[in-house]
């Protein structure tokens, strides 16, 4: 379901969309068109109903799905094409809600479940299209169900101009009319509920992504700065309640400058790519945190980890990069990283920070390609 979902609302195009608008609004008009048919040959019904407007209304019904269908027809060949077609949406959109808004007004907006319909029919527009279109369908619609009520508040035209007071007098037509009207209801409230769903699911799913994209870095997909800083406030907060230290390792490329004055700057964030995979690979998961937060500067958050295991876990990620051999296989290069730490038993994150900072600093003035860690203890 939710993959459906995604397909349907993330991965379809501007065109799919309306297409399913327009798949979706056709069977309905033509449904109704028979019904109404259907209901103004039956004598009861007939004399029930004012016959004339709902052999109009038919006729309407039928022109919106004329105008829908060739929109699609129209936007079939475009369909695989990314380029949004707002005039398309806006046609099917408005025609759309026109054809309900009718239908409501006609059989009395307030005490008829068309309009349920019409509230279904606009939540599937706010979840398949641009608020733009929407907007005008939304206007266009109020304004039809406002000049109804200005017209009935004038004594222009009856509440439902559609229905007789036959319909009211008449046991037969009542029932029918009544059960028309039930299974209306429940249809619309069944689509409206399971629309309601979907949009909250939407809704989640963008929640999601957002918040995905919000703390990962586009390059190499590593966590990003502020998912680091939140995971080490975290941690601060933990080592505090349990007195369990963590370590936090920041880590830099020695010499980057000039990987990508020799190599070129595709190359320079292909080999940064190739060292988040190291991290990433290196490192306890998921309770460990590989990010990168600056050009080539990485971090590692190592929760629960005293001096000995930080000082195992970054040799071996050293000697992993120093290791590798980067760029072209037939003209590879090799590449060094300094890292420093701080194994906080004590203090804030903005401590850990600047502690491990230092370390860095004192492996790039040893002579790059090390590993410098310290203790942090002291009154927390
Ligand atoms: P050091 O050993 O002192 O760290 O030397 P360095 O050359 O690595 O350090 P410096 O800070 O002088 O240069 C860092 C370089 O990293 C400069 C910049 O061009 C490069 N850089 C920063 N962000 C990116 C990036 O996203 N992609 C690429 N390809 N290069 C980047
Ligand atoms: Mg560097
Ligand atoms: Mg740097």
């Amino acid at each position: 379901m939710r993959a459906l979902l995604e397909r349907l609302l993330v991965s379809s195009t501007p065109a799919r969309r309306v297409l399913l608008a327009v798949g979706a609004s056709v069977p309905f008009f033509l449904l109704m068109g028979v019904v109404h048919r259907q209901a103004a040959r039956e004598p009861f019904m007939a004399a029930a109903l004012n016959v004339g407007l709902v052999e109009a209304t038919q006729w309407l019904l039928l022109l919106a799905c004329a105008i829908n269908l060739l929109v699609g027809l129209w936007l079939w060949p475009h369909r695989d094409a990314g380029a949004p077609c707002p005039g398309s949406t806006l046609v099917v959109c408005v025609n759309v809600g026109a054809a309900y808004t009718l239908v409501a007004v006609l059989s009395g907006p307030y005490t008829s479940p068309p309009s349920i319909v019409l509230i279904g029919i606009l939540l599937v527009g706010v979840l398949l299209f641009e608020p733009a279109p929407l907007r005008v369908a939304a206007l266009l619609c109020t304004l039809g169900l406002v000049g109804h009520d200005v017209g009935v508040l004038a004594g222009w035209w009856p509440y439902a101009p559609a229905l007789r007071e036959a319909l009211f007098d008449d046991p037969v037509a009542a029932a029918a009319w009544q059960g028309w009207r039930t299974l209306v209801f429940v249809v619309g409230g069944a689509v409206l509920m399971a629309l309601g769903g979907l949009l909250f699911a939407r809704l989640e799913s963008l929640h999601r992504q957002l918040d995905a994209l919000s703390h990962t870095d586009p390059l190499t997909g590593l966590a990003n700065r502020r998912r680091l800083m939140e995971a080490l406030e975290a941690e601060v907060a933990r080592r505090r309640r349990t007195g369990q230290a963590f370590c936090l390792v920041l880590m830099d490329a020695d010499h980057f400058k000039r990987v990508n004055d020799t190599w070129g700057h595709l190359q320079g964030d292909a080999v940064l790519c190739a060292l988040g995979q190291v991290l990433m690979a290196g490192v306890r998961s998921p309770t460990d945190l590989a990010a990168r937060i600056g050009g080539e500067e990485f971090a590692l958050l190592l929760p629960d980890t005293g001096l000995e295991e930080a000082e195992a876990v970054c040799a071996r990620l050293r000697a992993t990069v120093a290791r590798q051999r980067f760029g072209d296989p037939l003209a590879p290069f090799t590449l060094t990283v300094s890292m420093g730490g701080a194994v906080c038993e004590a203090g804030d994150a903005r401590q850990a920070l600047r502690e491990a900072d230092q370390q860095l600093y004192l492996a790039k003035a040893l002579g790059r390609d090390r590993v410098c860690l310290r203790r942090v203890q002291g009154a927390v």
